[in-house]
């Protein structure tokens, strides 16, 4: 039987692909702790996120790949994932930051981003979560955290800490009810002061729930962090477009990649399977035309979305079968991988 040598699995690993980013796993250095012992090879495949949709897909390619060579008999794939950073975002231990902005409230911006954040969590990701809506911080609230845990002398402020996201938000800032009035330079330094005096610890993403709109506030607050990537949400129906436009105006304005579009509240599904578009169809797909984005996710109405954010609860987690969660989770993969493509180029 002739001996199996690393060149033999390299050149086999060579023809197998990474679909999203359409290079080979070796072009792409995602091949680890090569290891031969007569007919028997291990080794790891190292994924730029641990949120890969097509996971599954990748480590049984491999697997193929290698058990063709002459002589192979087993092979053990390990999937591991190390998120690459993006260098853009100096001085902290965070790799990306991934805003979601929309051009009006109510559309479900925040409900996305806790799902969003929770979802790539419960994938294995390490996550923190910053809400910097000052107009409704409800982040809290969705998240069933109701303050900050005490901070010991002379260490940074701890963040809330729920489904295993770092939580920060302006809503512990304030009371309960008290009328929020952010002046520019008091949010400007707000928001310098999650970012830095936040004992965030290495994340591979920080989410950041953006107020709605796209005034003056927005504007400063997109300038203030550096963000990797920007997430717009809107609605199915005509009316949103033209809000949810400046959305997308606003982070081309900034130099901000907008990873995509994501339609919310598209649909209803009705009991026999059918499903009624009570809001309206195809402003999702218009958008990310116009913005030369991907539509994301087109997210139904579910009741669970809406009690899982009452009650602190993301859907993710209390109703993982629901259509609505599984929508949520499909569009976490879809802006991970969107994320890495970026910064991979
Ligand atoms: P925004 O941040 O854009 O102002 P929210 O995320 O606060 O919007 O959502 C507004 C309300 O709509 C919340 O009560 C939320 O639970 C609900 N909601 C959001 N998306 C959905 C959905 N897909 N299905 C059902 N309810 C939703």
């Amino acid at each position: 039987m002739p001996n199996v040598t690393q060149e033999q699995v390299l050149a086999a690993l060579s023809q197998v692909q990474d679909p999203e980013l359409r290079k080979d796993l070796v072009t792409l250095k995602m091949i680890k702790d090569i290891k031969i012992e007569d007919s028997k090879v291990s080794f790891t495949v190292e994924l730029t996120t641990p949120a890969c949709p097509l996971r599954g897909q990748i480590q049984k390619d491999a697997e193929n790949a290698v058990l063709a060579i002459d002589g192979v008999d087993s092979v053990n794939v390990t999937m591991g994932a190390r998120v690459p950073a993006d260098d853009k975002i100096k001085d902290l231990t965070i790799k990306n930051i991934i805003a979601v902005g929309s051009g009006k409230g109510g559309v479900g911006k925040s409900t996305v981003a806790v799902n969003l954040a929770v979802a790539l969590a419960k994938c294995g990701a390490k996550v923190g979560l910053m809400d910097a809506d000052i107009y409704g911080p409800n982040v809290p609230t969705m998240m069933g955290v109701e303050s900050l845990p005490p901070t010991p002398q002379g260490m940074k402020i701890q963040p809330a800490l729920a489904y295993d996201v770092k939580v920060m938000s302006i809503g512990f800032m304030v009371s309960p009810g008290q009328p929020l009035i952010w002046r520019g330079p008091m949010l400007h330094s707000a928001i310098k002061q999650f970012l830095n005096d936040v004992d965030w610890g290495d994340l591979d993403y920080l989410i950041v729930d953006l107020p709605p709109g796209t005034g003056d506030v927005q504007l400063s607050l997109v300038q203030t962090v550096p963000l990797s990537g920007g997430v717009i949400v809107t609605m199915p129906q005509k009316v949103s477009f033209d809000d949810a436009f400046r959305a997308v105006s606003m982070f081309n304005k900034m130099e901000v990649p907008i990873l995509g579009i994501v339609e919310n509240m598209s649909y209803l599904e009705m009991e026999d399977g059918t499903k009624r578009q009570i809001f309206g169809e195809g402003g999702g797909e218009h958008l990310a035309s116009m913005a030369g984005a991907p539509l994301l996710a087109n997210i139904p109405i579910d009741e669970s979305i809406r009690s899982g954010g009452d009650q602190g609860d993301p859907v993710v987690i209390a109703d993982p079968e629901s259509q609505g969660a599984k929508a949520m989770m499909a569009l976490a993969e879809s802006v991970a991988a969107r994320m890495s493509m970026q910064i991979r180029g």
